[in-house]
């Protein structure tokens, strides 16, 4: 733990699972020994109509399931949407909230994040807002103006720890193999911690910070040993279970 924060590692698959794919679940819970539930909170977040089963495969072990977006109102004529409350009653105890996917496809703002993240603290779900600048802010070199805005209009007033993990995701690294610098990580990571501060006050310093953008077995332990870094969410990799357990494993 980093300043007494327990380490998240988070799984994201995105649109990928039919339901042959619980056994991806099975998998890594056979997998986690009771050295690594000691060390690390796991969760994996399949798409929606997999919550259910991923739930009873996991049912009795530390492992969480989280959903990867909600609508921020409780119900309504809201036509293919999903509550914070739907998918707490399924046992989803987290909820990646304004993943640039959601971002880019589907032109949710940080105004709508905020919404969302506010749905999900009403039903008892923990939320995970995503920030991360473009290949083109990067290199514009605005990528801690940006970031510091997606979180000051994200996260809601009187976040707590317990509602609220931030994930840092540079769009230009998801999904391509590519990774910032651990040093480019690590002044991201602080500049978000010194922002919530202003945002949350002391409280910030319990708020998890994970790290998100083709992290691997590979280069888990190189990212996840950088300061301010609480943990991974991982994509393309938590498909796989070894992957996945690999990147665990980093906090062994
Ligand atoms: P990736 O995706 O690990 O496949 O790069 C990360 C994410 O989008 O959360």
């Amino acid at each position: 733990t980093k300043a007494g924060r327990r380490p998240l590692v988070a799984g994201n698959w995105k649109m990928n699972g039919l339901r042959s794919s619980v056994s991806v679940v099975e998998a890594v819970r056979n997998g986690l020994t009771p050295a690594i539930h000691d060390a690390v909170d796991v969760l994996i977040c399949p798409p929606s109509t997999l919550i259910s089963s991923c739930v009873a495969a996991t049912y009795g072990s530390p492992i969480a399931i989280g959903g990867q977006n909600l609508h921020a109102k409780p119900s309504g004529a809201f036509t293919g949407s999903i509550s914070a409350e739907m998918l707490a009653d399924l046992g989803a105890s987290y909820v990646i909230v304004g993943h640039s996917e959601r971002r880019a496809y589907h032109y949710e703002t940080d105004d709508g994040v905020h919404a969302k993240a506010l749905g999900a603290r009403r039903a008892g779900l923990c939320g995970i807002i995503c920030v991360g600048e473009t290949r083109d802010e990067r290199e514009e070199g605005r990528t801690l103006d940006i970031v510091r805005a997606q979180l000051a209009i994200g996260v809601p007033k009187g976040a707590t720890a317990a509602d609220t993990v931030i994930a840092y995701e540079p769009v230009w690294a998801i999904g391509t193999g590519l990774t910032p610098t651990p040093t480019d990580v690590a002044e991201v990571h602080a500049s978000l911690r010194e922002m919530l501060g202003r945002l949350i006050g002391p409280e910030a310093e319990k708020v998890r910070i994970l790290y998100g953008g083709s992290v691997k077995p590979s280069n888990a332990r190189e990212l996840m040993a950088v300061e301010n870094v609480d943990g991974a969410l991982v994509g393309g990799a938590s498909l796989v279970a070894d992957d996945f357990l690999g990147i665990v494993n980093a906090y062994a």
